[in-house]
């Protein structure tokens, strides 16, 4: 665990509790369409207004952007509710114009994140500023970059940061428009316990039906906050029309979740809690010592197979076990995928403590 001096969001001077929730529009389209928007979604439960001022666009000549002739609409709409606004910053120059603007927060993209350069002279230019900074995971799946932009900001002397967990793009099919991978923000929040970290269901859903469970989801996992995306008229919008919800669609979205606490003092709860955490804590043990038992066979067998000069691997015999070990693991009411996912990770462990026995190398499979 890793302790970072970080200022708490009811002390960003910017009016907030404990969470923060924040909406308006992917973009910034028009004045009107801003403003419109923005007194919808300041009738519900949040804090501070979002709008794409500068898009990063994954082609060139779709919308890029209103630019900074977006920055006072989304100030006076802010002024007209009494929030707070951030935009995206991706170089120096949105930094500069985004404060001169009068800005209240400044949030890193996805795709600026991959970029140590860029994030670097974004955390130069916020040097010495009391600036409140949100850093979004970069796009592909890699925790050390988002660890790494974290500390570039920082560095920089900023204490008013928050991680947003906007989903990875990655190869495989999915329902969602960025893979969620729930254990990457887990393990952001196990290394850095106080770092608030902000879930995005835009960015991960792709489409509005699929925010609700996604929000209640993040709330179960003791987030701090969401950033949803909100249009006036979503199917006109001219970025992400298919994630954006109404006004009125963002207000069902809040009202329906259900808030939870990480901690209770319900002495019931707590003592019946500990008890149920020993078993799982004994269960864990157990489940240790068998996989070790397990590997240790697998080593008999490589000597084995290394005096008889057999292959590590026999195709059939991985087949058999797959199909056996899932078959049983579905009857227990265990999930196939997740029991897929330990059933690959037990088997290339198997391979690896075999090929060391085999070749007396470590290798890396
Ligand atoms: C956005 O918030 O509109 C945006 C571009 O998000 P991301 O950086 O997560 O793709
Ligand atoms: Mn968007």
């Amino acid at each position: 665990m890793n302790h970072l001096e970080l200022i708490p969001f009811k002390d960003w001077g910017l009016g907030l509790g404990e969470r923060m929730n924040i909406s308006g529009p992917c973009s910034a389209e028009s004045e009107e369409q801003v403003m419109e928007t923005i007194l919808g979604v300041a009738k519900h439960d949040i804090h501070v207004l979002r709008a794409g001022i500068w898009k990063p666009r994954t082609r060139p000549n779709s919308f890029e952007g209103i630019g900074s002739e977006g920055l006072p609409w989304l100030k006076s709409a802010g002024k007209a509710v009494g929030l707070p606004v951030c935009v995206e910053v991706a170089n120096v120059k949105h930094v500069f114009e985004a404060i001169k603007a009068g800005v209240d927060i400044l949030w890193i993209g996805a795709r600026t994140t991959t970029n140590p350069f860029a994030v670097q002279e974004i955390a130069d230019a916020v040097k010495g500023m009391d600036i409140p900074v949100m850093i979004k995971n970069p796009v592909n799946p890699d925790l050390e970059l988002w660890i790494g932009a974290i500390e570039r900001i920082y560095q920089a002397g900023i204490r008013k940061i928050a991680a947003i967990h906007r989903g990875f793009s990655t190869n495989s099919k999915s329902k969602y428009r960025n893979q969620p991978q729930w254990e990457i923000p887990i393990e952001l929040k196990r290394r850095y316990p106080n770092l608030p970290i902000i879930c995005d269901p835009s960015h991960i859903c792709g489409t509005r039906d699929l925010l609700q469970p996604v929000s209640q989801k993040s709330i179960d996992l003791d987030f701090d906050g969401l950033m949803i995306e909100a249009h006036r008229n979503p199917a006109e919008a001219l970025s992400d029309a298919k994630q954006q919800v109404t006004p009125e669609g963002l207000g069902k979205i809040l009202n329906s979740l259900i808030m939870r606490h990480p901690d209770s003092d319900d002495p019931q709860f707590i003592n019946q809690l500990a008890l149920l955490r020993e078993e799982i804590d004994a269960k864990d043990h157990q489940l240790i010592e068998i996989l070790a038992e397990r590997m240790k066979i697998a080593k008999k067998i490589g000597h084995y197979k290394k005096m008889n000069g057999i292959t590590i691997l026999q195709a059939e015999r991985w087949d058999e076990i797959v199909r056996d070990r899932l078959d049983s693991a579905v009857a227990l009411g265990l999930s196939d995928d997740i029991m897929n996912s330990i059933l690959q990770l037990v088997h290339k462990e198997s391979i690896r403590q075999q090929a060391y026995v085999m070749n007396s190398v470590e290798e890396e499979i």
